[in-house]
This record gives structure tokens, sequence and C-alpha cells, in this order.
């Protein structure tokens, strides 16, 4: 399998710089993980691209996912880079065919292309994609052949922000032109401010998660003493908005007003989702939404009994909640074919999270493998060419199968 999609390894050794890198939320804390990226810094692996296409395309279309009559390829491009320990990142560049509707969230139908320990910067990120960026160039303007069939490709690219905005040589989502869609600066929309909680508040929030049944903890950044809190995803995420007891921390009408906040936005968490959404309708619930978080106060502050607490400032506006209002409804309107769905990060996050909890230990490293001591970036990619072959060609069945009656 590593004859016919080959890995190459590269040499990235002062082609990233690690000094006065910002440090961030960790992902990966295990010092054993932590030791074993810091032993593979400078070092490299990639996959080409053609060779994966070339393996799978005959495969897929026996599968009926590819259709030689309308030869048409949708690629997507994700990049994700995962905290391991305090200044290094698991960076890693996956493609995914959109055609293969069933597996969009499933990590194992996203193929790495470049892998690498170092940080995520532009310069990095493109030293080591060069040879990629340059098939997809050609994938792009010329299609790929392969058995007579000229594949045509569309391409797309996907992740989170801040390697979003890495790949497009902007600025991340905390900079002055924040965003990648418009030229709206901070100065018109504003900050994002963390580490508002005290003692008390911290309590109440940690026994209602308990409730919740949500893993969540608070912890104190050593270097700026803010107090950190464990980001939620997935499902979590959801049953925390739906059924978080606001009243814990708010008077009545402020919780009122905040849930009512947090159920529009499940919605047009939903709607954006949904395929089918009407976009009209989704940019006026959008739109609606942003008011409803802007509600100003009303009344005299300094008469108890008619002063109504609004909610928030124009400053506070993050430039995701920008980006769900402004361009929500673009994203819909120009995604329909496989829905915005289709380009959620969690398939990707999850593979470099599985990546680096798998490899990077010592224990596997030895396992039965004392006498070859590869780096564990290249394991990784030989375990990848595995899960490709096993994904396209079904296990031989045993010939006997004895059947055990119990009586
Ligand atoms: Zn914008």
């Amino acid at each position: 399998m590593n004859q016919i999609i080959k890995l190459s390894l590269v040499d990235m050794k002062e082609k990233d710089n690690l000094e006065n890198i910002e440090v961030e939320e960790l992902d990966i804390t295990d010092s054993e993980i932590v030791q074993e990226i810091l032993d593979t810094i400078g070092l490299g692996v990639r996959r080409n691209i053609k060779d994966i296409l070339y393996y799978i395309i005959p495969s897929l279309q026996k599968e009926q996912i590819l259709d030689s009559s309308n030869s048409v390829i949708h690629l997507r491009i994700s990049g994700d880079g995962r905290n391991v320990g305090r200044k290094i990142k698991h960076v890693m560049i996956t493609v995914m065919i959109l055609n293969y509707e069933n597996y969009h969230h499933n990590p194992n139908y996203y193929y790495t292309i470049a892998l690498y320990p170092g940080s995520e910067k532009y310069d990095t990120v493109k030293f080591i994609l060069d040879p990629f960026i340059e098939e997809l160039r050609s994938l792009k303007e010329d299609g790929l052949e392969i058995a007579g069939i000229l594949w045509k490709f569309i391409l797309y690219f996907s992740s989170d922000w801040k390697f979003l905005a890495i790949c497009l040589g902007l600025n991340s989502a905390n900079s002055k032109y924040f965003c990648p869609w418009c030229l709206c600066s901070k100065n018109q929309i504003g900050d994002l401010k963390h580490g508002l909680f005290n003692n008390m508040t911290r309590k109440v929030i940690l026994d209602e998660m308990k409730r919740l049944k949500v893993f969540f903890q608070f912890w104190e950044n050593k270097d700026s003493h803010n107090w950190e809190y464990t980001s939620l995803v997935g499902e979590d995420k959801k049953k925390v908005l739906e059924h978080f007891n606001l009243e814990l921390l708010f008077r009545p009408s402020c919780a009122t007003l905040i849930r009512k906040l947090w159920d529009e936005f499940n919605l047009l968490y939903c709607a954006l989702k949904n395929k089918k959404t009407n976009l009209l309708e989704f940019k006026n619930q959008a739109k609606d939404w942003l008011t409803l978080f802007l509600t100003p106060s009303s009344g005299n502050p300094n008469d108890f009994k008619n002063f109504t607490k609004g909610l928030y400032l124009p400053n506070q506006i993050t430039p995701y909640m920008h980006a769900l209002v402004f361009h929500g409804w673009e994203f819909i309107k120009k995604h329909k074919q496989w829905g915005v769905k289709a380009f959620s990060c969690s398939a990707v996050e999850k593979k470099n999270h599985q990546q680096v909890s798998t490899f990077f230990r010592k224990t596997f490293k030895n396992g039965g493998n004392l006498s070859r001591k590869k780096p564990a970036i290249q394991e990784i990619m030989e375990y990848e060419n595995r899960i490709l072959y096993f994904n396209y060609n079904s296990l031989p069945k045993p010939n006997k199968i004895k059947k055990i009656c119990i009586k």
C-alpha cells in the first residue's frame, strides 16, 4: 500500500520558527505526548492527492458514489492545528470527497495530505503544501483522467476561523480587519472578553454542569491569571444551550431575556444546518436575533421599579456572530448542494485528536516495534494508508462459519 500511495518525509528545519508563539488553550497536556511531539519537530510528512484519487475513484464508481456521466468531484480541503503542550501544534491538512454524502462526519473518510508538529503559520503551511497547491491547480484546471474518464474538480475549503485566516494570509478573529468575507473592522464590532467569573458564579456553573452531566472545568492561566474554561462542543454544547438554568445566575427578567436569546440562537443554528432553510427567512431571523442581543436598557436606572436592564452592547458582538448574522445566509445559498453542515470541522478535529493521543505515546511506538524507530508522523501516515485500503477492500470472509447452537 505504501508503494501505491507514497509517503514523503519533508525536512522542515529552519522553516518553522517557534519563537513568539502565543499561548492558547491547551488541547493536549499529557507530558509523554508533548515530549514525543517535541522530538519529532523539524519533520513533516506528505501524501500525493493524485495517488489517493487514482486509488479510490474506481471504487467510488463501483459503489455508485461517482457517476461517469456526470464526472464532477467535489473536493473539500480542511486544515486543523491542535495545541500540544504550550508551544507546539500538531498540524494536519486533509481532503474529503463531498460526493460521499454518508461520510461527511466520519474522520476515516478525511484523507490526510500533510502532517507536521510545529506552528500554524502562513510560511510554514505554505512550505509543506507547495506541491499540494500545484496538484490542486492542476486538478482544477486540467482535471484528472482515470481509465478514459476525465474527472473535473470543484474545490472547497473549510476549517476553523484561525486556520482559514492563516491560509488566506489574513488576520485572525481578534485582529482589526478580521472578516474573510467583508471589510468590516473591529472598531465597528467590538472585542472578545474572557474571564468574567468570580468564585461563587464558578461554583454555580460547575454544579449546574454536573446536573446536566456535562464535563466542564475552570482553571487559572498561569501567565495571564485569567480564568479559562472547557470549550464545549457537539452534544454537550447543545445540552447547555437548551437546558442550562439561567435563573441560577440572573434575575428572573434578565434570565427570561437571555433564555430567549439562547433559544433563538439554537433555532438559527439548526436552520443553518438545514438544506431546506428559506434564505430570506433566515436573513431576517438572524437580524432579529442580533437586535435581541442588543436589547437596550429601558427606564430610569435610579428608579429600580421602572428600570429593565438590557442585554449587550454593540462592542460585544463577536466575529463569529458577525459571520452568522451577515454571511450565514450567503453560505446557505452558495452551498445548497451539500448543505452548510457538510463543512463542519468536527470530523477533522476528531481525527487530529485521535492521531495525537494514539501515536505520540512511547508505549505505542515501542509496542512490538522495538527495532524500527520510525517518526510518529510516519506511523500515522502508514496507518492512514491502511485505513484507505480497508475502506475500499472488503476483508475476505472465512470459508466455513461454524454455527453454535446453545440449548
Ligand atoms: Zn463580514
